[in-house]
């Protein structure tokens, strides 16, 4: 028998229509490129949003059509977001930190009709907008007096277009499976995948990104994704913020500790997202400056592993929460969260981290699975590693024009994370199975001997890979990057892990070095550093 409710379709213009009528004066405040600080309600982001999907309209954008961004986090950005997918038409966030050859591939791969840009990215658009076979025009994010000087010949000035559309809109009710946007995995190896969001996933992953043990939104709430709309749709915020009324600080190209503070501070954010890197930034700021951020909550950590000395410092020097996230582009992102449980909160300082370093539990909506390299499903039990496996409502089922790329094993998708999920249901990566070392036949986790190197204190960022050994097969070879102004020492350093791992992981040798090479979502590229030290040799 079915049950008797009513079919209503879960679309990503309901959010917004919702913010509009309960949220009307709740604030989007953006830094823009051009300078100034913007701020407007949700009522006004509505009507611009049903603005911009009348200027769309007069285009002759029609449901299904790809419009691409090149964009940092900010209102402008937001309103795309809304009125292509609003319209039925498929909002597709382009990374600019890409080669520009790549950005080629995507225009083409996903046949992008329009293309909405930031004025910081003119230059970049330059070098690639006339291989773009599909392209009808350029939209640049500003007002007519900001418009640059370009060679592109089919410019469009986003605030002219809106000056010339209506600002009411009815926005279509169509099936909630339709595709709502567009992004593809950082593309490490080989091209990049596109993952195709739809609707009915979208509103999914924002109930559960909004829950108390997720990013914990409301209207009392001030959320700051520092995470950009160009990387899994900023890990969902801009509609798990709209969906609760939150009010939402982008951040613009003001990426830096200084400019983060500022902002954090100045809007009196209560909850901010990113990725590791980018807190590093902050707290050399704030320990250089004597700053604070005392209205600043909780902040999630994801996209990487984030060592200990990192929630040791967000929470004893500045008493900032410090919430582990996991996840991938393929999962809208969110695949776990890590909150302690409540008799957790009482426990020893070292037994809590021991937890806290996890990667998280999965809320609601997703399952996880460890399974063997024989496929056989491990057990719970905080030792047997395997790889993780993941479905629910917000894992992807195939890749985008791809008809099968191999991820999927009996309805799961299979992560390329090597991982642990412990009797209370925390999960733990170990590794990306390609970040493994294989020393003698069994494996070395690349993730723990980082994380330990970085609880030195003369350790600011670590990378471990493998070198190629005649015996061994791999051994693993760390290199730092120092605190300022500090030399460590590798005996000492290496004396410092020797109680925390088990002597055969102990790395072979250390080298120090000013940076690690950063990948367009802020991530360590260790490929680039397994082709550097690829002829290293290691100390007999
Ligand atoms: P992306 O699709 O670019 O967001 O990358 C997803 C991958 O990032 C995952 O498969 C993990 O390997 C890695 N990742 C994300 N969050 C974490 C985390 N908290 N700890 C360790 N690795 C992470």
């Amino acid at each position: 028998m079915r049950g008797l409710m009513m079919d209503t379709p879960l679309l990503v213009s309901s959010l917004i229509k919702h913010a509009a009528a309960q949220h009307a004066q709740s604030e989007i405040v953006s830094r823009t490129v051009e300078g100034p600080i913007h701020r407007y309600g949700y009522a006004q982001a509505h009507r611009r949003a049903q603005q911009l999907a009348n200027a769309l309209t007069a285009l002759g954008i029609v449901k299904g059509d790809r419009i691409a961004t090149i964009a940092w986090n900010g209102y402008r950005h937001y309103e795309i977001y809304f009125a292509t997918s609003g319209m039925a038409a498929i909002c597709h966030t382009i990374n600019p930190r890409l080669h520009p050859d790549q950005i080629v591939y995507l225009l083409n791969h996903a046949a992008d009709r329009y293309l909405f840009i930031d004025l910081t990215f003119v230059p970049l658009v330059e070098l690639v907008a006339g291989r773009a076979a599909k392209l009808e025009g350029i939209v640049v994010m500003c007002d007519r007096a900001h418009m640059p000087d370009s060679k592109l010949d089919n410019l469009i000035c986003y605030e002219e277009l809106m000056d010339g559309a209506q600002d009411s809109y009815e926005w279509p009710i169509f099936d909630e499976n339709t595709a709502s946007s567009l992004c593809y995995t950082s593309g490490t190896t080989g091209n990049p995948k596109g993952v195709l969001y739809s609707h009915r996933a979208t509103v999914l992953h924002s109930f559960a990104a909004a829950l108390p043990a997720g990013l914990c939104l409301s209207e009392s709430e001030a959320i700051l994704p520092v995470v950009p709309m160009f990387h899994v749709n900023a890990w969902g915020i801009p509609y798990a913020a709209t969906m609760t009324g939150a009010k939402q600080v982008m951040p613009g190209p003001g990426l830096d500790g200084a400019s983060l503070h500022e902002i954090l501070d100045a809007e009196n954010v209560t909850f901010a997202a990113g990725v590791p890197t980018i807190w590093l930034g902050l707290l050399n700021h704030m320990r250089e400056h004597g700053k604070r951020l005392d209205r600043l909550k909780y902040v999630v950590i994801g996209g990487s592993a984030v060592p200990a000395s990192m929630i040791e410092a967000f929470e004893n020097e500045f008493d900032i929460e410090v919430r582990q996230g996991w996840g991938m582009t393929e999962m809208s992102p969110i695949g776990s969260i890590n909150t302690l449980k409540p008799w957790m909160q009482d426990l020893p300082p070292s037994q809590r981290m021991a937890i806290q370093i996890k990667q998280g539990r999965p809320p609601f909506g997703v399952e996880m699975m460890i399974e063997s390299e024989s496929g056989e499903a491990l057990p719970h039990d905080g030792k047997a590693q395997g790889e993780l496996l993941v479905r629910g409502p917000w894992v992807c089922s195939g890749y985008f024009g791809i008809d099968d790329a191999g991820v999927h094993r009996d309805g799961w998708f299979a992560t390329n994370d090597v991982a642990t999920i412990d009797e209370q249901g925390y999960m733990q990566i170990v590794d990306r199975t390609k970040d493994m070392i294989k020393s003698g036949g069994e494996w070395i986790s690349s993730i723990d001997l980082e994380n330990f190197a970085m609880s030195h204190p003369d350790v600011q960022q670590a990378a471990v890979i493998g070198v190629p050994h005649p015996k061994w097969d791999e051994r693993p070879l760390l290199l730092v990057v120092p605190v300022p102004g500090k030399t460590p020492d590798k005996a000492d350093i290496f004396n410092f892990l020797s109680d925390k791992v088990a002597k055969w992981w102990l790395p072979d040798d250390m080298v120090i070095v000013e940076s690690f090479p950063i990948g367009g979502t802020g991530k360590v590229l260790k490929k680039e550093l397994r082709e550097e030290y690829k002829d290293y040799a290691l100390p007999q």
